[in-house]
C-alpha cells in the first residue's frame, strides 16, 4: 500500500515543496508515496472565510478555530486508525523511532497551526497527537510537518539507494554517525584517515564505532547512556 501524508494547512501551496525534489521528490513521482495537501480554509463558513479568532480570556495574536478545524478533519475522511498529527512546540519531541513507526504504517493526517496555535478542544475532540520537531518555535506548522514527512519518506522500501543505508546512520542505534569522507584524497593539506584507504573492513569497522562513540559522549551525552546499559543481570527487577 502507497504510503499517505494528508496536510492540513492554510497555505496548501507550500507543498510538495521541499519534498518535490531529489529523494522524496523522485518517490513521490514514482508513487511510491503521496501528498494531499487541504486548505483548512475550504472548512470555513462565514463569507469572509475566516478560520481564527481572539483567544478567549486576552492575550495577543489569534487562534484557529475548533469548529473550522474540525470540519477540515472530518471532511479528510482519514481512516481511524490513521495517526492524527498536530505539528506544536508543546508536542512530545520527534525521535527517529516515532519516525520508524509512522514510516512503517499506512501514513499520517497532519495539521499545521498557524497564529498562536489552536483551540484545546479540537486537540482533545479528534484526539490529536502533537508533534513538536524541536525546542523553537515556528511560525507555522507547515515546515515542521515537511521535516517530519521528509524523515518517513527516506525510509520507505524503495527509497534510499541501498536498502542499508539507513541502518547504522545517526540515531538508529542510540549513537551519532562517525565521520564520512570522500574524495579528494588530500583536501588542503588534510588527508583522509589511513585506515578507511586501509581496506581493511574489520579495522574500518572498529574505527567507525569508536568515532561514533566518542562523537556522542561529547555532543550528545544525552544519548549515550541508551548505548552504555549494561545487559540487566536476572536479579535485578
Ligand atoms: N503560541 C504557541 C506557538 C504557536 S507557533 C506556543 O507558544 O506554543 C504556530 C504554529 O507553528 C503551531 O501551532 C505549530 O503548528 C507550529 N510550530 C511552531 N513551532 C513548532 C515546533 N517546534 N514543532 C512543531 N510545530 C511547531
Amino acid at each position: 500500500m502507497t504510503w499517505r501524508a494528508t496536510v492540513l494547512t492554510l497555505f496548501p501551496e507550500m507543498f510538495p515543496g521541499p519534498l518535490g525534489v531529489s529523494l522524496a521528490g523522485k518517490a513521490l513521482a514514482l508513487g511510491i508515496w503521496e501528498l494531499e495537501a487541504r486548505d483548512i480554509r475550504a472548512s470555513a463558513t462565514d463569507k469572509h472565510r475566516s478560520v481564527d479568532d481572539t483567544p478567549a480570556g486576552g492575550g495577543p495574536g489569534m487562534v484557529l478555530r475548533a469548529d473550522i478545524l474540525a470540519a477540515a478533519i472530518d471532511a479528510a475522511n482519514a481512516p481511524d486508525a490513521l495517526p492524527r498529527l498536530l505539528m506544536s512546540p508543546r508536542g512530545r519531541p520527534l525521535t527517529q523511532s516515532r519516525v520508524r513507526q509512522l514510516a512503517a504504517g499506512p501514513g499520517a493526517l497532519i495539521i499545521c497551526g498557524r497564529f498562536e496555535g489552536v483551540d484545546e478542544r479540537v486537540i482533545e475532540a479528534r484526539q490529536l497527537e502533537e508533534v513538536s520537531i524541536g525546542d523553537y518555535v515556528l511560525s507555522g506548522g507547515e515546515i515542521a510537518a515537511m521535516a517530519l514527512i521528509d524523515a518517513c519518506v527516506r525510509l520507505l522500501p524503495g527509497v534510499m539507494g541501498k536498502a542499508e543505508s539507513g541502518a547504522d546512520e545517526s540515531f538508529s542505534v542510540s549513537l551519532l554517525e562517525y565521520p564520512q569522507y570522500t574524495r579528494p584524497q588530500i583536501f588542503e593539506g588534510r588527508p583522509i584517515p589511513e585506515i578507511l584507504i586501509s581496506g581493511d573492513h574489520a579495522r574500518v569497522a572498529t574505527w567507525r564505532r569508536a568515532e561514533a562513540e566518542a562523537l556522542t559522549s561529547t555532543r550528545r551525552p544525552d544519548l549515550w547512556p541508551a548505548s552504555q546499559k549494561p545487559p540487566k543481570s536476572p536479579k535485578e527487577g
